[in-house]
């Protein structure tokens, strides 16, 4: 399959985040919980004005999925999902929000400044995961698709499987270092702390489940 490169820009903030030595990597999970409930307001709004959608309050939920054994944490939404062009459009490319083009090399290098006050979206997976799958399905849309990535040496896009819309984010947690520990992101304790320090103003469920072996 053909690898994709990633813009210039994009794949300078994902070396960033890649190498970080940042200390409160834990915001990767504000950022995907943020992204799963910006999608699932998209399906609000427009179940306000489109009369064939309707939003059923039960139907819409985060689920934030750990498994020791195999290292892997899902972020899973029942939101609009994306398209195989949107996979490609928004997440081959910077955050538009992401406030890169305001600053200067120096405060790139810490990183501090950049991910602590404006936030990196997505690309803040690769802080603790080394592959991150995107498993999608659009709204409205017949075909689901795979989109994965083992960092700056770009991203595959692939036709996949997948039921119901919304989209699964999977990370596949880094794997501890004398310097670095990164089995706390695979914790429930430790989860729930994070999701609740970040994510309390969030007004969709966010379940959790925890697979030990
Ligand atoms: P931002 O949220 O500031 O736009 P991100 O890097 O966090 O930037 O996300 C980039 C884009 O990828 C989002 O704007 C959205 O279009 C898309 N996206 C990311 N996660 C999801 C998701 N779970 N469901 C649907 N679209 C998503
Ligand atoms: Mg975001």
């Amino acid at each position: 399959m053909e690898k994709k490169q990633f813009q210039a820009e994009s794949k300078r903030l994902l070396d960033l985040m890649i190498n970080s030595i940042y200390t409160h990597r834990e915001v990767f999970l504000r950022e995907l919980i943020s992204n799963a409930s910006d999608a699932i307001d998209k399906i609000y709004y427009k179940a306000l004005t489109d009369d064939s959608l309707r939003f059923d309050q039960d139907s819409y939920y985060i689920k934030v999925e750990a498994d020791k054994e195999n290292r892997t944490l899902k972020i899973i939404d029942t939101g609009i999902g994306m398209t195989r062009e949107d996979l490609e459009n928004n997440l081959g490319v910077i955050a538009k929000s992401g406030s890169l083009a305001f600053k200067n090399e120096n405060e790139l290098k810490d990183g501090y400044d950049i991910i602590g006050q404006f936030g990196v979206g997505f690309y803040a997976a690769f802080m603790v995961a080394d592959i991150v799958t995107v498993i999608s399905k659009a709204l409205g849309s017949a075909e689901a698709y795979k989109w994965e990535s083992e960092g700056a040496d770009g991203y595959t896009i692939e036709p996949w499987k997948k039921d119901a819309v919304g989209t699964e984010i999977i990370l596949k947690i880094k794997e501890n270092t004398e310097e670095d520990q990164f089995d706390e992101f695979l914790e429930e304790y430790r989860l729930k702390e994070i999701i609740k320090k970040y994510s309390d103003f969030i007004r969709y469920p966010i379940k959790m489940d925890v697979t030990v072996r």
